[in-house]
């Protein structure tokens, strides 16, 4: 038997196995995603895009982004 997991960011079945790096996430972009969106609440700055402006994005702009923000100062 086999579990499936809906991929918390845009919702499509994966499957839950330890083959899947990314779960409970369909894919690394995805994943990627949900922290650009937690680090948006925790440390927001105007004129970060939102969420729906990262679904749009390239691979190259959503990891180049993701760099940006783990690099920030942790201090406000
Ligand atoms: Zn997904």
């Amino acid at each position: 038997m086999t579990m499936k997991v809906s991929c918390p960011t845009c919702q499509k079945q994966v499957e839950w196995s330890t083959e899947n790096k990314f779960r409970p996430f369909c894919s690394e972009r995805c994943k990627l995603i949900d922290l650009g969106e937690w680090a948006d609440e925790s440390h927001r700055i105007a004129g970060e895009p939102d969420r729906q402006q990262m679904e749009q994005m390239s691979d190259d702009e959503l990891m180049a982004m993701m760099v940006k923000l783990q690099a920030k100062p942790d201090s406000d």
